[in-house]
């Protein structure tokens, strides 16, 4: 008996590797393209650390006339969650990352190196696995896990290193025929790589993120084949991503420390290694010390939440890249409106040490997207969120649409457009009080520094009956507040009211904070004179009226 005999009584229906080779050869791409991958398991919801690599994955392959693809790797059918790849790939489209190649839905795939799901990939691991052990590089082993159980607690006992490797691995030595006759007589079995590391030698690596960095090498004898007859992570890494033809791994911190195995699989399977990119784990600030960020304590981990809350895909796209390049911030200051396309993200320049999330400077962000926004973009967008989300917020922008658009346009679409809000969730806040039935339950007045109302009624009745007139222009309507102002004992403006404070009551902007609170219940709102001509005459004379007892 030889390994060729074994590995046919293994593996008898798996095909020679040359056929695959030769079935997904190198691609044709021009020089400096990127084959990338985003590689999640199907097995609950997408991590915002997940978006966070697809979006560099998708972002590489893009601006380098490369590939981006989309595998699933759902190896572990026992965690697999029901309609889990419809999930990721739905969120990932939530965010507008679509890959060029791979799953496109629970189901169905595109791309010519495919199968995408790993499941589907079972014979392709095998013929691998055959040539292993054709080779002696890789072999059956019946250990129960009992005995491994037993293995682990005298390594603990002995202090040294836990694991199945030299010494340990027990059927690294099995000779062929007692292998043979355990097959044979039904034993049930896994595959198990062989190494030829030593513990003792060290590999050099350089990480694109990390820099160099030197481990131990790899002598632990993992499994490859698993008793389902599908592959582990490590097997499935290598042989998939060679077979992909992907150049470029960029994947979470928490596999660097497998380097040493990878490329000693790379090497034993006779593949090119790819180059690697670690990227850090983002974290959390709490109360001064940096965490990881969790699925369990915070609802920001999942993307689903982004979608919630209303916050634009742009948004969230925009400040993931933020984190991940330092060049990032100083390019959008000097381009101001141009396209997220036009960045060219460089993997060198990613963070070492974990991002801090930061969901206000995400919300700052998602400001001055949306401020960027036509009122029909927004239009459509909130009406989206609100049909799924509020239903309050559907009536109002549905009600009557032309009404909301002219809302939803004040101060926008010019050189400073409005930057009040940040995601679809505030826009019932933001436009309420221009709606009559809102209103009109409305009792909370924001006064501010005039607040007898005394005062307040004498002023409105007098700018009602006096000064307002609904077809002035901007400056014809601001020059009477002015007036108005005056004939109450304001100062017209407020520079003058600040070189003589003794003089006046007060100055022309608190008049116009009593008008705008009278006609809105808030001493903040955008372009007072927009509004007014929104509301309309009819609306501003019984809003103020309303205070003046009218
Ligand atoms: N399925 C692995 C994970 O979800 C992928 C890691 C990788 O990108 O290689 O962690």
């Amino acid at each position: 008996m030889d390994y060729n005999e074994l590995a046919d009584l293994i593996f008898p229906n798996a095909k020679e590797i040359e056929y695959y080779e030769t079935r997904y050869p190198e691609r044709n791409l021009v020089e400096g393209a990127m084959v990338t991958r985003f590689a999640p398991s199907p097995t609950g919801f997408v991590h915002i650390g997940g978006l966070f690599g697809g979006i560099i994955d998708k972002k590489l392959a893009e601006q380098s006339n490369g590939v981006f693809i989309l595998r699933i790797e759902d190896t572990d059918q026992k965690r697999e969650i029901e309609n889990g790849t419809a999930q990721i790939v739905n969120s990932l489209k939530d965010f507008g990352i679509e890959p060029d190649e791979g799953m496109i839905s629970e189901t169905e795939e595109k791309g010519n190196y495919g199968p995408y799901k790993q499941s589907q990939r079972k014979d392709i691991y095998q013929a691998y696995a055959k040539s292993l052990i054709k080779r002696g590089l890789a072999y059956p082993c019946f250990c129960t896990p009992e005995e491994l159980e037993k293995i682990r607690e005298k390594q603990e006992a002995a202090k040294i290193r836990p694991g199945y490797y030299g010494i340990w691995a027990k059927d690294r030595t099995l000779p062929i025929d007692e292998a043979v006759n355990k097959i044979k007589n039904g034993e049930k079995y896994i595959i198990r790589f062989k190494s030829q590391g030593r513990e003792d030698r060290k590999i050099k690596h350089k990480d694109i993120i990390k820099g160099n960095i030197e481990f131990p090498e790899n002598d632990q004898d993992i499994v490859i084949i698993k008793a389902d007859g599908l592959p582990t992570y490590h097997f499935a890494h290598a042989v998939d991503d060679h077979l992909m033809r992907v150049t470029h791994v960029i994947r979470g911190d928490e596999w660097v420390s497998s380097i040493p195995l990878h490329l000693e699989l790379f090497k034993a399977l006779g593949f090119r290694p790819p180059k690697y990119a670690h990227t850090a784990t983002i974290m959390k600030d709490e109360n001064g010390s940096k965490r990881k960020i969790s699925k369990r304590k915070d609802p920001e981990a999942a993307v689903s939440y982004y979608h919630e809350e209303g916050i634009p895909q742009e948004a969230v796209v925009e400040y993931l890249l933020n984190i991940a390049n330092s060049n990032f911030e100083p390019w959008r200051r000097a381009n101001k409106d141009a396209d997220i396309s036009e960045f060219e993200l460089q993997l060198n320049k990613m963070s070492v040490s974990g991002a801090v999330f930061d969901m206000v400077k995400l919300l700052d962000v998602s400001k001055n997207v949306i401020s960027k926004f036509t009122a029909e973009k927004i239009y459509n967008e909130s009406l989206k969120w609100g049909q799924r989300y509020d239903k309050e917020l559907e009536k109002m922008l549905t009600e009557d649409k032309e009404y909301a658009m002219r809302i939803l346009n004040i101060e926008r679409g010019n050189e400073k457009p409005r930057k009040d809000i940040s995601k679809w969730s505030e826009i019932k806040h933001s436009i309420e009080y221009m709606y009559n039935d809102v209103f009109e339950k409305n009792t909370n007045y924001e006064f501010q520094k005039i607040s007898d109302m005394n005062e307040i009624k004498t002023i409105l009745k007098k700018y009602i009956e006096k000064y307002f007139d609904i077809n002035d222009d901007k400056q014809t309507w601001f020059d009477k507040i002015k007036d108005l102002s005056e004939e109450m004992g304001y100062a017209r403006e407020v520079k003058q009211y600040k070189q003589e404070p003794d003089k006046y009551k007060g100055h022309v902007g608190d008049i116009s904070t009593v008008i705008r609170v009278a006609l809105t219940g808030r001493c903040n709102t955008p372009d007072l004179y927009e509004i007014m001509q929104i509301l309309g005459k009819e609306t501003i004379v019984a809003r103020i009226n309303k205070i003046c007892g009218g």
